[in-house]
C-alpha cells in the first residue's frame, strides 16, 4: 500500500521506486468528508487556492498512475492510523510513505507506525521531499538546524543530492478489492465530490500568472525559467521584484504539493550550470533551495516549538506576543472533526487573547488597510490571487509582528489558509524568522515606505493590486 502524501508526481517519487517489485500496489490518499458547516478561517487552514491547486495535483497524478496500470484510491478517513487496519484486510504486507514536516504530519506517522505494529504490517518511511536523505542529514553539525548558516556550511560542497529517480513506465497492478474491503474507498475521479467543485472552479489566479497544479505544468515551469527563457541567469538580480511574473521561479506551489521535486530542480540547475556557465544567480537559486531544505530539518528538529511565540528554546526577544501554548498543525482536511477542535481552540484563543485595537489593527492587515500602501499591496495581492512574493511576504509580516504588534501567529495562520504554496516548514519558519522567534533571526522591522521606494520605486505594483480603491 502506498499511502499518498505530498508526492504528487510519476518521477522521482521513492514510493513508486520502493514499490515496484511489489506483486500488487495499492495507492491510498486521505481525504475526509468536508462537513456542511462553514467554518472560519482559521479552522479550515486550507482557503480556496490551494484547495484548488491540491485538486488539480490530485487529479493529474491519479491519470498518471492510471496511464501505468494502476489508479488512486481515495479514503474519507482523516487518521493514518486507518490505514494500518486497511493493509491488513487486504493482506498487504507493506505500507510505504514519505516523511513530512510538521509537528500533526509527524504524529500521524507515528500514529501509522503503532497501528502498523499492531496490525503486523511493516511501515516504511521514505525521504521524498528534500534534497538530502535523513541519513545524510545525520552527520550534519549538531546544531545545524539553530541556524541556516550553519546548516548551509555543513551541507555545501560536502553532501550532493541524490540523482532523481525516473518516472516508471509500469506499475504493479491493483489489487482485487472486495465490497467488504473497499468500504470507504472510492477511486478516485475528478467527478469525486471532495475534488469536483475544486476543479469546475474558474481559474481564481489566472490574472496572476498561469498556475496549474499538475506535475507537468510544474516541469514546463521549470523548463520555461531555467532553458528556455534562461531567467534563471539574471534570478539575483531580479528575485526582490514583487510584480514580474519571472523575476522568480515560481516553483514553490509544485514543490509544496510535492508536484516537482526539489531533487529534480536542483539537479536541472546543475546540468544548465554545466552547459551554459554559473554564475551568481544559478549558484543563488540553489541557495534558496536550501533555505527550504533548512527549515523541513528544522521543523523536524524542533517539533511543536516552532509554533511556540518566542520560537525554539528561547525567551521572546522580538514583538511581544500572547503566548497560548502551541499550536499543532495538520496534513488532513480540516473537516476531520478531531483535528479541528485543536486548530481552532488555538487560534481563537489568540484572538481573543487580542486587546481591541489589536483586533482591529489585524483586521485591517488583512483587508489591506493599514497605513503603509506596500502592506495594503501585498495583502490584497494575497487574498485574490493566493500568491506572494518572498520580498512582499516579508514586509507584510515583519509589519504585522512589529509595528502592529500582533501576535506573528495569527498571520502565520492567515498567510496558511491563503496561501497557495504553503508549506508547514517555510511558512512557520520564516513566520518565526521575521518576528525574531527563531534562535538565530536577527530580524528588525522593515520600514514599509523604504521597502516601497527600493522595490516598487514606480509604483506599479502598489498601483496593481490598490488601482480599485
Ligand atoms: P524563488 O525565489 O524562485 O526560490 C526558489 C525556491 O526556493 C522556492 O520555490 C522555495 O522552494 C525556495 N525558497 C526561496 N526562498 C525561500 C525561503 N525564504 N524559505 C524557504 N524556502 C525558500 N515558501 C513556501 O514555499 N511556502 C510557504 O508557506 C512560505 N511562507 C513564507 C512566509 C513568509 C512570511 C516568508 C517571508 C516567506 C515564506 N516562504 C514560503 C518562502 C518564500 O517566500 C517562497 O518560497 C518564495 O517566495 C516562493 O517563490 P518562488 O518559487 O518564485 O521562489
Amino acid at each position: 500500500m502506498y499511502w499518498v502524501r505530498q508526492e504528487l508526481r510519476l518521477a522521482d517519487n521513492p514510493c513508486l521506486r520502493e514499490a515496484a517489485a511489489a506483486e500488487c500496489l495499492l495507492p491510498v490518499l486521505l481525504q475526509p468528508k468536508r462537513g456542511r458547516v462553514e467554518r472560519p478561517w482559521w479552522e479550515q487552514r486550507e482557503g480556496p487556492f490551494r484547495r484548488r491547486f491540491r485538486a488539480e495535483s490530485v487529479s493529474a497524478f491519479a491519470s498518471e498512475l492510471e496511464r501505468r496500470g494502476s489508479g488512486l484510491f481515495v479514503c474519507a478517513e482523516a487518521r493514518a492510523g486507518a490505514l494500518a487496519t486497511l493493509a491488513a484486510s487486504l493482506q498487504c504486507s507493506r505500507i510505504v510513505a514519505t516523511k513530512l514536516a510538521g509537528s500533526d504530519e509527524e504524529a500521524e506517522e507515528q500514529a501509522l507506525q503503532v497501528a502498523c505494529k499492531r496490525q503486523g504490517v511493516s511501515l516504511h518511511l521514505l525521504d521524498g521531499h528534500t534534497l538530502f536523505a535523513g541519513a545524510q542529514m545525520a552527520g550534519a553539525p549538531a546544531d545545524a538546524s539553530r541556524s541556516f548558516s550553519r546548516f548551509r556550511k555543513g551541507v555545501e560542497g560536502k553532501l550532493a543530492p541524490a540523482a532523481p529517480l525516473a518516472a516508471p513506465d509500469k506499475l504493479p497492478p491493483l489489487p482485487a478489492l472486495t465490497a467488504e474491503v473497499s468500504k470507504g474507498l472510492e477511486r478516485f475521479s475528478p467527478s469525486h465530490p471532495f475534488f469536483a467543485a475544486e476543479l469546475r472552479q474558474a481559474q481564481p489566479y489566472a490574472h496572476t500568472f498561469a498556475l496549474h497544479g499538475a506535475a507537468d505544468a510544474g516541469q514546463a515551469r521549470m523548463q520555461w525559467f531555467i532553458w528556455e527563457s534562461r531567467c534563471i541567469r539574471r534570478y539575483k538580480e531580479t528575485r526582490n521584484d514583487p510584480l514580474a511574473v519571472d523575476a522568480s521561479s515560481k516553483f514553490s506551489p509544485w514543490l509544496a504539493q510535492g508536484a516537482l521535486s526539489a531533487r529534480e530542480v536542483w539537479a536541472e540547475i546543475v546540468r544548465f550550470e554545466a552547459t551554459h556557465g554559473s554564475n551568481a544567480s544559478t549558484y543563488w537559486l540553489r541557495f534558496e533551495l536550501l533555505w527550504r531544505e533548512y527549515f523541513f530539518w528544522y521543523a523536524r528538529h524542533h517539533g511543536t516549538a516552532i509554533f511556540a511565540s518566542g520560537g525554539p528554546g528561547t525567551a521572546a526577544v522580538g514583538p511581544k506576543a500572547v503566548d497560548v501554548g502551541v499550536r499543532s498543525t495538520s496534513v488532513v482536511d480540516d473537516a476531520s472533526a478531531g483535528l479541528n477542535g485543536e486548530r481552532s481552540t488555538w487560534v481563537g484563543r489568540i484572538l481573543e487573547g487580542l486587546t481591541a485595537p489589536q483586533r482591529a489593527a489585524f483586521e485591517a492587515w488583512t483587508r489591506g488597510e493599514t497605513d503603509a500602501s506596500f502592506v495594503n499591496a501585498a495583502m490584497r495581492e494575497l487574498r485574490e490571487s493566493g500568491w506572494l512574493s518572498n520580498r512582499s511576504r516579508q514586509v507584510a509580516a515583519s509589519y504585522l509582528a512589529w509595528q502592529l504588534g500582533v501576535d506573528w501567529r495569527l498571520g502565520a495562520a492567515w498567510f496558511e489558509y491563503w496561501l497557495c504554496d504553503y508549506d508547514v516548514a517555510s511558512n512557520w519558519g520564516n513566520w518565526g524568522y521575521q518576528a525574531a522567534a527563531h534562535p538565530r533571526s536577527d530580524a528588525r522591522p522593515l520600514d514599509p515606505e523604504w521597502q516601497a521606494n527600493a522595490y516598487d520605486p514606480d509604483g506599479a505594483y502598489r498601483h496593481r493590486w490598490l488601482k480599485q480603491t
